[in-house]
């Protein structure tokens, strides 16, 4: 494993009554891509900002690169932050705003010319130096605003909600891009983000953090299919959800009653580390994995439950139901659409819902 490049310890900080950081312990490795996820006002610009070292820890400590860094200036850290707003100088070239950060620094004239260029190809805006900023796409905006950072040579590389500021499909494709420059300079970047989809696309690992606090940490795999909290399942992407009680347990395996089901029917599901019968448990289960269909046979599922469609949404590439499992119980199921005598279900008619017990993941108190 490759040695850490930034520690976190137990760091907490207090802004006035709030507690914006709380005992905050992370490790990230040299070379990743690292994102900190989390809604609006869970910490996240307050961590970074205390690793570029423009606030200091009421309590704990940061490391990088194995040293402490208390009482370091953010000018002799090994970091460099980009800001969402890229605050770019409008009266300069792209390769002004490059090279001002050089020029403060009294790096001289022919180092800087080199550099510059080693910038611009990385963040692939070769041929676009002399432009102004008002004369390119926010998406090269951006990559000037990360070549202004790289240019310094920095250790790691800090982001706060940089695609923040693009429309939906530009976003998209600067995922993949701002993946593919941090493997091409093979930095550290670490990037915060309250994007779901954005956090799980760029990164090799994702913290979530919630008031504060880190409630999990893991690939986007693990995030995504090992939710280990209601929160971490309900914040990462959609997901279908269900308390009850844990009635019997055969093995690996539980059944979960819940009043919100209808009479006679329960959920098999994989049985939580520790969980006794009668332990309560909250089944959590993702709109993709479910499957639809009119008759009511298991079929090789798991599970089987009836519902009725409330309303079937269109939207290009797949169909997303609303199905109403029971008064009180509402459920979302998507399913792709891949044409070709594909069954659909009109909202008011019955529907049957399978899936494997293990596509469920179970949370027990
Ligand atoms: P995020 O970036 O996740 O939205 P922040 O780190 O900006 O969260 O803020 C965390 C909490 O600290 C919020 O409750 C926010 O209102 C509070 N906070 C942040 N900065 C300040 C500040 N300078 N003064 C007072 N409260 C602040
Ligand atoms: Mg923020």
């Amino acid at each position: 494993m490759a040695e850490p490049s930034v520690e976190l310890r137990e760091v907490s900080k207090r802004h006035g009554d709030t507690l914006a950081v709380d005992r905050l312990s992370l490790t990230i490795r040299r070379g990743e891509f690292f994102s900190i996820l989390g809604p609006s006002g869970s910490g996240k610009t307050t961590t970074l900002r205390m690793l570029a070292g423009f606030e200091s820890p009421d309590a704990g400590d940061i490391l990088i690169d194995g040293r402490s860094v208390r009482g370091v200036p953010p000018n002799r850290r090994p970091v460099n932050l980009v800001f969402q707003t890229y605050a770019l100088f409008p009266h300069l070239t792209v390769a002004g705003n490059i090279a001002f950060g050089l020029e403060m620094r009294r790096v001289p004239r022919a180092d800087i010319a080199a550099r510059v260029q080693e910038a611009l190809d990385m963040v692939r805006l070769q041929g676009k130096q002399d432009r102004l900023p008002a004369q390119l796409s926010g998406g090269e905006q951006q990559r000037v605003a990360l070549a202004r950072a790289l240019v310094n040579r920095p250790a790691v590389l800090l982001l706060d909600e940089p695609l923040g500021a693009l429309d939906q499909q530009l976003r998209a494709d600067m995922q993949v891009e701002l993946k593919t420059i941090q493997e091409r300079v093979g930095l550290t970047f670490i990037c915060v983000t309250h994007h779901q989809e954005e956090a799980l696309t760029m990164s090799d690992r994702v913290a979530v953090m919630q008031q504060g606090r880190l409630l999990q940490v893991g690939s986007p795999r693990d995030i995504y299919e090992a939710p280990q909290s209601a929160f971490v399942a309900g914040f990462i992407g959609i997901s279908n959800s269900l308390a009850g009680r844990i009635e019997t347990v055969n093995g690996a395996r539980c059944t979960v009653r819940a009043a919100d089901l209808p009479s006679g029917f329960s959920v098999v599901a994989r049985c939580p580390v520790g969980a006794g019968v009668g332990a309560q448990a909250t089944v959590v289960l993702r709109p993709e994995r479910i499957h639809l269909s009119a008759d009511v046979q298991l079929n090789g599922y798991d599970n089987v439950l009836p519902a009725r469609v409330s309303k079937a949404i269109y939207n290009g590439s797949e169909t997303q139901y609303v199905l109403a499992l029971s008064d009180r119980l509402s459920w979302q199921v998507r399913v792709p659409n891949i044409g070709n005598g594909q069954q659909r279900f009109q909202p008011g008619t019955p529907v049957f819902l399978r899936w494997h017990a293990d596509e469920a993941v179970v949370l027990s108190e």
